[in-house]
C-alpha cells in the first residue's frame, strides 16, 4: 500500500525531495496546492518533472469518504465517514459565531468506557492515522464550499469526537502539524482544542512535544469515588496527578487550560459539587465549560434541571471563574458531546 501524502509534515517533505536531489521548493508549492488552495487534482503550477513523478506516481491521495451528511435545525452538520478499511467515523461541524467549528475522531471507538458516552460503549477498534484525520478536516472543508458558499469558513478544530486523542498521541500531534503548518492550511494553534479524559502519559509527552494548541480536560467531579465511575480511567491516573501535571504545561499570553464539566442530574449537579470544583481548580488558569448532559438510547443518567444548572454556575461565579453553560448543538441527530458512535 502507497503512503498517504497527507502523512507527510512539510519537514517530511522537504526531507524527502532532499533525498532525491530535488529543489526544496516543490514541498512550499506541493503543501500551498493541497492544503492552503485544498485542490484534489495533481499539482499543475510549475513544478519540476521529476518531483511531480516522484509524489504523484508514488503517494496515495485519498481521503476519508463523507457517506452520510445529517444536517439539524440549527445547521450543525454530523458526518459519517468511511475509511479505506471500511470501518467509519463521524466528524461534527457546529454553526459558532457565523463561523464553523469542526469536531475531530482521533480513534474508531474508544479504549476509555466514560460511562457518560455512547463511544465508550464500543471499545477501542483502532487508532485513526494522521491522513484520517487530516482527511477529515479536508472533507468537511469541501462539504461546506459545496453545501454552504455563503462565506461561512471551519475556523476551529475540537478533538472531541470519538476516540481519546492523547492516546492516539503520535498521530494526532502528526496531524496538528500537518494543520498548523504556515506553507499549508496555516491554522492558528490558538483555534484547536484538545480534550482528554485525564491520559496521564499523553499528558506528560504534551508539556515538551505538543505544539501549542489548547488543552481542555474533562474533569466531570472533583470526587474521586464519582470520578472513577464517570470516568474509569481516574483510576489509574487520579485527579490530583492530573491536576499537578497540567500546572507545568506552558501557557502563551491569555491561553487558558479548559475544564470540561457534565452536568448529570441528581449525580454530580448540586452544589457541593460546584464548590469541590471550586477547591481543586484554585491554582489553575481555568475557563470551566458546564454541559447540560444530552441523553442517548440506553443512558444511565438524565438531563439536569435548568435551575440547578444556574445554581452550579452561580457558585463558580462567585469564586470568579470564568464559567460558561455550553448550549447544546445537534443533541437532535446525535452530534452533541459524547453522542458519537458509529465504529463497526
Ligand atoms: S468521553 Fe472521550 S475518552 Fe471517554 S469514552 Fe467517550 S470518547 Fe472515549
Amino acid at each position: 500500500m502507497k503512503t498517504s501524502f497527507f502523512s507527510l509534515t512539510y519537514s517530511d517533505l522537504n526531507k524527502l525531495l532532499s533525498e532525491n536531489k530535488l529543489s526544496n521548493s516543490g514541498a512550499t508549492r506541493l503543501f500551498n496546492w493541497h492544503y492552503k488552495r485544498k485542490e484534489q487534482t495533481p499539482l499543475t503550477e510549475e513544478i519540476a518533472l521529476k518531483t511531480k513523478e516522484l509524489i504523484y506516481q508514488n503517494f496515495d491521495f485519498s481521503l476519508p469518504e463523507i457517506i452520510e451528511a445529517h444536517q439539524s435545525a440549527d445547521t450543525t452538520v454530523k458526518f459519517l465517514m468511511k475509511l479505506h478499511d471500511g470501518k467509519t467515523i463521524e466528524s461534527v461541524l457546529i454553526p459558532f459565531h457565523g463561523k464553523y467549528a469542526l469536531c475531530l475522531s482521533s480513534q474508531v471507538g474508544c479504549a476509555m468506557k466514560c460511562q457518560f458516552c455512547y463511544t465508550g460503549t464500543q471499545g477501542l477498534k483502532r487508532h485513526l492515522k494522521a491522513e484520517e484525520i487530516v482527511g477529515q478536516f479536508l472533507q468537511a472543508w469541501h462539504w461546506v464550499q459545496k453545501h454552504r458558499p455563503d462565506g461561512d469558513k471551519i475556523l476551529n478544530l475540537v478533538f472531541m469526537g470519538q476516540g481519546e486523542p492523547l492516546h492516539n498521541f503520535d498521530e494526532v500531534k502528526r496531524a496538528i502539524e500537518i494543520l498548523v503548518d504556515q506553507h499549508g492550511a496555516s491554522l492558528g494553534t490558538q483555534r484547536i482544542t484538545v480534550s482528554t479524559a485525564g491520559y496521564l502519559p499523553g499528558l506528560k509527552r504534551w508539556v515538551s512535544e505538543m505544539p501549542r494548541v489548547n488543552l481542555a480536560l474533562s474533569l466531570h467531579s472533583s470526587f474521586s469515588a464519582k470520578r472513577d465511575e464517570l470516568i474509569p480511567l481516574n483510576k489509574s491516573y487520579p485527579l490530583p496527578e492530573i491536576l499537578d501535571l497540567i500546572k507545568t504545561i506552558p501557557l502563551q499570553r491569555k491561553q487558558f487550560i479548559t475544564f470540561e464539566y457534565l452536568l448529570l442530574k441528581d449525580f454530580n449537579d448540586g452544589i457541593e459539587d460546584a464548590q469541590g470544583l471550586v477547591e481543586v481548580l484554585r491554582d489553575q488558569q481555568a475557563i470551566i465549560n458546564l454541559i447540560p448532559f444530552n441523553p442517548f438510547p440506553g443512558a444511565k443518567y438524565e438531563k439536569p434541571e435548568p435551575s440547578k444548572v444556574q445554581s452550579f454556575l452561580r457558585v463558580l461565579e462567585e469564586a470568579r471563574y470564568p464559567a460558561f453553560i455550553r448550549t447544546t448543538k445537534g443533541d437532535e441527530i446525535l452530534a452533541a458531546c459524547g453522542q458519537l458512535n458509529t465504529a463497526q
